[in-house]
């Protein structure tokens, strides 16, 4: 970067909100993913106005703008891959209005996803998207990635509840898309357009977002299937019913044993475990549609269905989900986590097929993930010092993306597609709509500084 850029970047900030310290570089070279490229400098922004200035100084330059919340992204989205700046957002952090009566919140971008619910809390109203990084996840991140969680078969994902956006685009222009209503048909949908983006095609500065009221009620429920068969049945029987369940989640025989051997959590040798919860305002309607899901779990073979009592039993049952992710922090592996997603009916399918693969090409892998809607995260084992195990893994990811696209499934459910899966876009989309997709890249971005190298945007014919 030549000094007048620099001196016209430090202008707009001053000189504190600049840095180009090793340290800070190192920083912000990765994020959740293996992928790493260090930033020629970052910058923490404060305004719209700030944002606009340093986007026409880089448009002008030729310099690439990586837009950065928390950098918990899991596929290499927030990495400046071809260096240049890093903008680091998490500092335009209000909550700007709470209006119950319209049922939306009006959000900085860098608000943290705990610190917005728990502003929403003492209204009885919740932000229903529910990704489990959000003690640090940042709104603007969840947007931009389209981010999901467990409660996304009943309640959807981030682009369900995104009313309107304040953007700016690549050349510094400001513009406002989507209305403050529940409902609008006018024009083009610009809005959803940038959800799940990625930063590659304009920087969100302000988010209005849907807000739904708290249930009062919750019950939980642990069913216990012998098969993957079974228990696939038993998931494709509860979402074509009258019941929608708050969470369907499924625990695939690896994960179980790994869980009974390293979590010593007490857990019977089976090929599936399924975990249920319902909610709603009335603790009778709750318990109504809980029944009705075991009803329709026996039906499917079910071993074992256990109907959680109490707030203290279900926090019993709810005790193997919740141990997968601190566990896979104390094995000490490498591993890849996917979120690769099939239509429901598909999920026996996949998982048996995923195990025929894991087989083929000789490294473990292991199922968990939001069943009800198909998100499953399948992750695999390797040893990063093993050459050999090393060269395996990208033909079984391959294997693993094109089975789910042959079933009907999408690349990713949750995490976005960034560095990680770029290079699986054609599996699932067409040359026409990988097309389309670029030359609306163009249109907004002219000179590919917003988050280049990411979405395979900038190889693919
Ligand atoms: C332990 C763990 C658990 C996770 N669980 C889930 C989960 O359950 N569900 C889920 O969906 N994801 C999950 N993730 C992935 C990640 O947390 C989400 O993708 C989250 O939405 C990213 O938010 P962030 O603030 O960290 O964004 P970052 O990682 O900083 O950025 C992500 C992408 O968004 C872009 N971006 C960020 N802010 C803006 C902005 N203001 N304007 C334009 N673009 C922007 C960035 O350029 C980048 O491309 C998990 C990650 C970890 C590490």
């Amino acid at each position: 970067m030549d000094n007048a850029t620099r001196q016209a970047l430090i202008d707009i900030v001053g000189p504190e909100n600049v840095t180009e310290k090793i340290m800070d570089l190192v920083s912000y070279s990765y994020d959740a993913s293996s992928y790493e490229h260090r930033p020629d400098c970052a910058m923490w922004a404060v305004s719209t106005e700030q944002v606009s200035r340093i986007l026409s100084v880089a448009n002008e330059k030729g310099i690439p703008v990586t837009v950065r919340g928390a950098g918990t992204g899991l596929g290499g989205l927030a990495v400046p891959a071809q260096g240049g700046i890093v903008l680091d957002l998490t500092r335009m952090n209000s909550i700007l209005e709470i209006s119950i009566p319209d049922r939306l919140a009006v959000v900085q971008p860098g608000v943290v996803y705990a610190d917005f619910q728990a502003a929403l809390a003492p209204y009885g109203f919740f932000f229903p998207p529910d990704p489990a990084s959000g003690v640090v996840c940042t709104l603007g991140g969840n947007v931009a990635t389209n981010a999901g969680g467990l409660h996304a078969v009943k309640y959807g994902t981030t682009r369900d509840y995104v009313l309107s956006l304040e953007a700016v685009l690549a050349s510094g222009e400001v513009m406002r898309v989507g209305a403050r209503t529940m409902k609008t048909s006018s024009g083009y949908d610009l809005c959803r357009f940038l959800v799940g983006s990625e930063g590659t095609l304009a920087v969100i500065t302000e988010i209005t977002l849907k807000v739904a009221p708290k249930a009062a009620h919750r019950a939980t429920a642990l069913a216990v299937f012998h098969t993957l068969e079974d228990a696939g049945e038993a998931v494709t029987r509860v979402m074509h019913s009258e019941v929608t369940p708050s969470v369907l989640e499924l625990l695939d025989g690896s994960v179980i044993s790994l869980l009974r051997e390293h979590a010593h959590i007490d857990l019977p040798d089976v090929e599936a475990l399924l975990l249920v919860e319902t909610d709603g305002m009335t603790e009778g309607y709750v318990r109504f549609q809980l029944e009705k899901i075991a009803e329709m779990f026996r039906g499917c073979n079910a071993a074992e269905v256990e109907l959680a009592a109490t707030e203290e039993e279900a926090e019993g049952l709810w005790k193997a989900r919740k141990s997968i992710g601190g566990m896979m922090g104390a094995l000490h592996l490498d591993y890849i986590p996917e979120d690769i997603t099939v239509p429901m009916s598909q999920i026996a399918t996949f998982l048996r097929q995923s195990e025929e693969l894991s087989r083929i090409h000789g490294l473990d892998l292991f199922n968990f993930g939001h069943a009800g809607d198909g998100n499953l995260h399948t992750n695999i084992f390797f040893d990063g010092n093993d050459p050999d195990q090393v060269a395996r893994l990208e033909p079984l990811l391959y294997d693993l993306h094109k089975l789910a696209c042959d079933l009907g499934g999408t690349l990713s459910g949750e995490h976005g597609i960034g560095m990680t899966k770029a290079k699986y876009l054609p599996l699932e989309h067409d040359r026409t709509a990988l097309k389309t997709m670029r030359t609306l890249k163009q249109a907004l971005d002219p000179n590919n500084i917003l988050n280049p190298g990411k979405m395979g945007l900038d190889f693919f014919p």
